[in-house]
């Protein structure tokens, strides 16, 4: 056993230029426009040149990656072909970008490759990228010990093992992985560390195969500040969904993360989402690895606009840019919070985080407060009225934007005709704004701040009314009860919309030509107007602009897409299978 030994702490920033680098690498340090090493860069560079084991601790966005690619390309020896150094990350995504670094600072060192190895991208490319030499191998656990066992990846080698967010890989649950990994390296090896937090897990592990590390600790703040906005609102459970669509109308959000306590509760809260007419979709802890891919690529790509997740499903989100973070239920403890909400206010950019406290929750609340030193503000549910005002000022906005650009198709004919008819200016453009008015919310008896009070809503006792007005839609065979009283809202589903929430239209634009397609499942096959808006979305892989009216009958609906968008549409959903149903689609004659 190995103590740690030797702290080095220092906020001191030096140009890369007095760091001992290579002249090939100064050149790609500056290439990138990194002009002087970030605090975590001044204290490990020189440290891990010489050789010693090392554990780094700082925040994120302070440079780790620099701060260990560095080095590790430097220690390269180019007449080796073989796997010299092994670079340890916790996801894929994770994992290519190390890679990515890397390359960018090999950029001029001839002869230095690297290769990526993870899981989920096919054996050949990477087998290839081992045997073509490649010196620097950045793998997730699973893999490297994978690509071990079929003896495609050698480790004899190796003379450095770094660990990139060693706390990260063990919640994962890769310890047994990585224990494998160093016991089958040399024991004359370097090993680093890095890591975010020191639980005793990464002590013990540090301690087992460490030889007297140094620790190099910094305290700074991140190179690109990640300004959060931390508020929470004391909110009865049953309201929690009202006010998170609230929050985002009333916000503008349009791309955001919301973590979850349960998976049934992320199945629940998507649905709900999506019934009210936001792309949201869900990853949880049983989706197969290909399932997650899909809806994170998706996520990349702002197809959908909030991914609901629970914390084990949300480990392998490496989406960072995130406009906001909602813990719709409240993490375990501090820790969590932090880890959770640092996925947004990257960039330079300010993000959210808004927090729900239901009840009892408050003493966990206080714990999580304490760990972040008190800095989320409490906040007040925002009324109706408040969301409202701000939704038609966005749509003022809009529209005298518009007006002053005069980006629009004249319709002169039809409003000369209503002129004619004898309508004022000012009653056709009213009219028109009626039409295009915000819709009532969901539930207007619905009174977010506080349980409903007895018999106001009918709601049998001791069950949640939120489960009762939105029941789950696999609750079994037989006949459906009828129609509850007060449907969710559906942003898409009407002729009526509110203005758009965001720069997008949350509709297609008026004149935006429409197919009409129809659906063999109805009301009477359990099917509620979000699951039409999710399989259409979904297998169609259809964004909400494009898809308009939803219309539910009881054995058939009807949903219009965009016109060009209709025949691969019918193409997609055609014959599948949906809640346990054949379903056939077909465009409707016009
Ligand atoms: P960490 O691993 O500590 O979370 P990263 O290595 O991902 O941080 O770096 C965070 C960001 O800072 C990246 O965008 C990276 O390109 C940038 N960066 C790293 N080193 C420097 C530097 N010396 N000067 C400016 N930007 C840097
Ligand atoms: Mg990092």
């Amino acid at each position: 056993m190995h103590a740690i030994t030797a702290l080095v702490e220092t906020m001191e920033k030096k140009p890369f230029s007095e760091l001992g680098l290579s002249p090939e690498l100064l050149r790609a340090v500056e290439k990138m426009g990194y002009e002087e090493a970030s605090p975590i860069q001044t204290a490990a560079i020189p440290v891990m040149l010489s050789g010693v084991d090392m554990v780094g601790q700082s925040q994120t966005g302070s440079g780790k990656t620099a701060a260990f690619a560095i080095p590790a390309i430097e220690r390269v020896d180019i007449s080796v072909r073989a796997p010299q150094v092994l670079i340890l990350c916790p996801t894929r995504e994770l994992a290519v970008q190390v890679a990515e670094e890397v390359a960018k600072l090999a950029l001029f060192k001839r002869g230095v490759r690297e290769v990526p190895i993870y899981g989920g991208q096919s054996y050949d490319r990477q087998i290839r990228g081992l045997k073509e030499g490649a010196q620097i191998v950045i793998g997730t656990p699973g893999r490297v010990i994978d690509l071990l066992e079929r003896r495609a990846l050698v480790l004899d080698q190796v003379k450095m093992v770094i660990l990139d967010e060693a706390d990260r890989m063990l919640d994962m649950g890769f310890r047994d992985e990585i224990e494998g990994i160093l016991s089958a390296t040399s024991e004359g090896r370097q090993t680093v560390f890095f890591s975010a937090t020191m639980p005793v897990g990464i002590k013990r592990l540090i301690e087992r195969f460490g030889k007297e590390p140094r620790l190099v600790k910094i305290e700074t703040p991140a190179l690109t500040a990640p300004a959060i906005e931390q508020s929470y609102y004391e909110v009865d459970r049953r309201s929690k969904v009202e006010v998170l669509a609230r929050l985002i109308d009333l916000n503008d959000f349009s791309y955001g993360l919301i973590f979850c306590g349960t998976k049934m509760m992320a199945d629940e809260l998507t649905e709900q989402l999506l019934a009210r007419g936001y792309a949201a979709d869900k990853l949880h802890g049983d989706m197969s690895q290909p399932m997650r891919e899909r809806v994170l690529n998706r996520f990349r790509k702002r197809t959908i606009e909030f991914l609901v997740a629970t914390d084990v499903a949300a480990r392998g989100i490496d989406v960072d840019d995130l406009e906001v973070v909602f813990n719709f239920d409240l993490p375990q403890d501090g820790e969590d919070y932090v880890h959770r909400i640092g996925r947004t206010g990257r960039a330079g950019r300010t993000g959210r985080a808004i927090s729900f406290v239901a009840g009892r929750e408050i003493y966990k609340l206080q714990g999580i407060l304490r760990h972040t030193k008190g800095r989320i503000r409490r906040e007040r549910v925002p009324s109706l009225e408040e969301v409202e005002e701000k939704r038609s000022n966005l749509f003022f906005d809009k529209l005298k934007e518009t007006l002053e650009k005069g980006d629009f198709r004249r319709q002169d004919n039809l409003v000369d005709r209503l002129l004619e008819q004898g309508h004022s200016p000012t009653d056709i453009a009213s009219a028109l704004m009626h039409l295009l008015s915000p819709e009532k919310p969901a539930s207007p008896d619905f009174d977010p701040a506080g349980p409903r009070g007895p018999g106001g809503g009918g709601a049998p006792r001791g069950r949640d009314a939120y489960y009762d007005a939105h029941p789950p839609v696999e609750r079994g065979p037989g006949p459906r009860p009828s129609a509850p009283s007060s449907p969710p809202p559906q942003r898409s589903a009407g002729p009526d919309t509110r203005p758009p929430r965001s720069e997008k239209p949350a509709r297609p634009p008026a004149d935006l030509p429409m197919t009409r397609i129809a659906l063999s499942l109805g009301r009477e096959h359990n099917i509620q107007v979000g699951d039409i808006l999710g399989v259409v979305a979904g297998a169609a892989r259809l964004p909400r602009e494009a898809i308009g009216f939803i219309k539910l009958n009881d054995d058939h609906s009807f949903v219009d897409v965009a016109a060009d968008a209709a025949e691969p549409t019918v193409q997609a959903l055609d014959g599948i299978k949906f809640k346990g149903k054949k379903l056939r689609a077909k465009v409707m004659p016009s």
